[in-house]
C-alpha cells in the first residue's frame, strides 16, 4: 500500500524512482511551493512524444506566464491533448523539459503529485456526482490529505464552508447550492466542474473545450468566468469555437503537427498565411 496516495504501488523502475522522490520530499508537494517568483509558471522546451515512431509532439516549446489566460487551437491531431497529457504526467515525453514554476520537473512527478502541486485539468465531458447536491460536489472535491480522505460525514470547518461559498459565488451557482447536480443544465454542470477544480486551489487550470455544447448565453458567461479567474490562476484553454477564443484570448497558440505553428493575438494568427492554410482556411 502506498502510504501517501493509498493505492497499491505498481512495480517497475519508474515507480521506484517516484517513490524515492516522494521519500526525499517526505510529504506531498503543495502549490505554495511552486516557485513562480520570476519566470513563467509553465515551461515546455523541445518536448517530443512518439507513438510507434509517429511524433504526436515534435520539439514543442511553449511558456505560459503566471495569471495568463492562454488559448491553444489547432486542427485535429495537432497534439493538443497529448500536450495536456504530458503536463499532467499522464504521458512521459521521450525528450525535452517540462517545468512547473522554476523548480518542479513535471517529467519526474506522477499524476497525483502533479495534481496536488496545483495543476487542475477538466476533460470535455462533465464528471460531476449527479446524485449529490452542488454543495456536496464542491465538498467532495475539497483539497484534503489523501491519508485522511474527506467524507460527507465529516464536520466542515468554518474556513472550509467559507471556501465552498466563495466558489459557489465565483461559478455563479449560489442559487443552486442545494440542487442535485444531475438536474443542472449542461452549462451549469461545466461550471460546477470548474468549481470542483477550484476547490483544489490550482495555480494552473487546463480546460479541454469548455464551451462545447453550450448555448450562446452559457458561452458568454463562461468567457466572463474565465476572465475573472485569470490573474489569480493561470489558465490554458483548448477550444474549437473561434468566436469564443477571440472573445477571451490575449495570446493564442496554434499547434500543428506537434509544434507551435504561430503565436500572437487572435488577429495576428488569423492573418498568418500558414495558419490560414492548415487550419482556418479548411
Ligand atoms: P489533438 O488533441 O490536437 O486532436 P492529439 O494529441 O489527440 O491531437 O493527437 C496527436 C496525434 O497523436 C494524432 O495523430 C493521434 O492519432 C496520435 N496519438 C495520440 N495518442 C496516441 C496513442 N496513444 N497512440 C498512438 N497515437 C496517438
Ligand atoms: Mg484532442
Amino acid at each position: 500500500m502506498n502510504p501517501i496516495f493509498g493505492t497499491p504501488a505498481a512495480t517497475g523502475a519508474r515507480d521506484a524512482e517516484w517513490d524515492q522522490q516522494e521519500a526525499a520530499f517526505g510529504r506531498l508537494i503543495t502549490s505554495d511551493e511552486v516557485d513562480t517568483s520570476h519566470g513563467p509558471i509553465l515551461y515546455l522546451d523541445d518536448v517530443t512524444v512518439s507513438f510507434d515512431g509517429f511524433k504526436a509532439l515534435n520539439k514543442l516549446s511553449l511558456t505560459v506566464e503566471r495569471g495568463e489566460l492562454r488559448c491553444i487551437i489547432g486542427p485535429n491531431g495537432a497534439g493538443k491533448t497529448t500536450m495536456m497529457d504530458v503536463i499532467t504526467g499522464k504521458t512521459r515525453p521521450d525528450s525535452g523539459q517540462v517545468f512547473f514554476g522554476q523548480r518542479m520537473d513535471l517529467t519526474r512527478m506522477r499524476e497525483a503529485q502533479i495534481a496536488h502541486a496545483g495543476i487542475g485539468r477538466k476533460f470535455q465531458k462533465p464528471s460531476v456526482f449527479e446524485s449529490h447536491t452542488v454543495f456536496e460536489n464542491l465538498e467532495l472535491a475539497m483539497k484534503t490529505d489523501k491519508r485522511a480522505r474527506h467524507s460527507l460525514f465529516a464536520e466542515l470547518t468554518a474556513a472550509q464552508r467559507k471556501r465552498i461559498d466563495e466558489v459557489l459565488e465565483i461559478v455563479v451557482l449560489g442559487a443552486h447550492a442545494g440542487k442535485l447536480a444531475g438536474l443542472l443544465s449542461h452549462g451549469q454542470k461545466q461550471w460546477l466542474e470548474i468549481g470542483m477544480l477550484l476547490m483544489q486551489e490550482p495555480l494552473l487550470l487546463m480546460l479541454d473545450e469548455p464551451v462545447a455544447g453550450m448555448t450562446d448565453d452559457e458561452t458568454a458567461r463562461t468567457a466572463e468566468l474565465l476572465e475573472r479567474l485569470s490573474g489569480d490562476h493561470s489558465i490554458i484553454v483548448v477550444e474549437h469555437d473561434m468566436d469564443f477564443v477571440g472573445s477571451i484570448a490575449r495570446t493564442v497558440t496554434v499547434l500543428h503537427e506537434g509544434s507551435v505553428l504561430a503565436e500572437g493575438t487572435m488577429s495576428q494568427v488569423q492573418s498568418d498565411e500558414r495558419v490560414v492554410e492548415v487550419y482556418l482556411g479548411r
